[in-house]
C-alpha cells in the first residue's frame, strides 16, 4: 500500500514538471492532462524511480532512453491529436510517448526495433490496462496493415523522412519527425493536406537516439 508521504511526493512532482512544462511553453490543455495523468514512474527501471518526474531524459534498456518529458510534450503538441486519432509511433522505447497519446484519446500504433524493449514496454502498457497496438520490427517502413494514420510521431533521429511514413498519412495528417545528422537533429512537422499535397514546417533543435532501419541509419 501507498503511504501518504509517498502519495505526496508524486503529486508534488508532477505538479512541478507541468508548472515547469507551462514555462516552457507547454499551453495545450490536453497534452498537460495527458502528462499530469501517466504514472512516469511505471515506464522507467526502479533505479531511476526517484527521478521519474524530473524533466529529463533517463537511460532505459538495450542504451536508449525515455525521452525528456519537455520533447514528449513539445512534439504531442505538434502532433495535435484529437480523440479517436489513430497515431503510429515509431520507437516504442519505454512506452511512455505511447501512453501519453493513449490518455489523449487515440488510438496507438506503436514500433520498436529491439525485441526486449517491445515486450517490456507491451507488459507495462497491459499493466496499466492500456490497449496499444505494439509491433517488433523497422518502423521506417511504417506499419501499412493499419495505414493510413491521422499522426505520425518518430522518436529516434532519421538522416531524412522516410517516404514510406509520408506515404502512410491520412489527408489532414501530420508527421512530427526529427531529421539531421547523428548529433544534433532538427524537428519538423509535414502535413498532408486534402488534395495530397505535402508542406513542412521546422522546430527547433533536438537530441535523439539514431533511427536504425532501411530507410533509416544503416546502424
Ligand atoms: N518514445 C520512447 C523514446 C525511445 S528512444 C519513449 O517514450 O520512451 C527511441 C527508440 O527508437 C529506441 O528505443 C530505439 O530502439 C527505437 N528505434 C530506433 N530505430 C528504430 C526503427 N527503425 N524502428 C523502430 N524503433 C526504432
Amino acid at each position: 500500500m501507498k503511504t501518504q508521504s509517498h502519495y505526496n511526493r508524486t503529486e508534488l512532482a508532477r505538479a512541478e514538471l507541468l508548472r515547469e512544462l507551462r514555462q516552457q511553453g507547454i499551453e495545450n490543455d490536453a497534452v498537460l492532462a495527458a502528462i499530469g495523468s501517466v504514472p512516469r514512474e511505471a515506464f522507467v527501471s526502479e533505479a531511476f524511480g526517484a527521478r521519474a518526474y524530473e524533466n529529463s531524459a533517463l537511460p532505459i534498456d538495450c542504451r536508449q532512453t525515455i525521452s525528456q518529458p519537455y520533447t514528449v510534450a513539445f512534439m504531442t503538441q505538434l502532433l495535435n491529436p484529437t480523440p479517436g486519432d489513430r497515431v503510429l509511433e515509431i520507437g516504442t522505447g519505454s512506452g511512455y510517448q505511447a501512453a501519453v497519446l493513449f490518455n489523449m484519446g487515440v488510438r496507438v500504433f506503436t514500433i520498436e526495433r529491439h525485441n526486449e524493449l517491445h515486450r517490456h514496454a507491451e507488459a507495462t502498457f497491459e499493466r496499466l490496462g492500456m490497449d496499444i497496438a505494439c509491433h517488433c520490427g523497422d518502423g521506417t517502413i511504417g506499419w501499412s496493415g493499419y495505414a493510413p494514420y491521422d499522426g505520425i510521431i518518430v522518436t529516434a533521429g532519421a538522416p531524412d523522412v522516410p517516404k514510406a511514413l509520408t506515404d502512410q498519412l491520412a489527408a489532414g495528417g501530420r508527421l512530427v519527425i526529427p531529421v539531421g545528422d547523428k548529433q544534433d537533429q532538427t524537428l519538423y512537422r509535414i502535413t498532408r493536406d486534402a488534395d495530397g499535397n505535402l508542406s513542412g514546417e521546422e522546430f527547433h533543435e533536438f537530441r535523439f537516439v539514431p533511427l536504425i532501419g532501411r530507410q533509416g541509419w544503416q546502424g
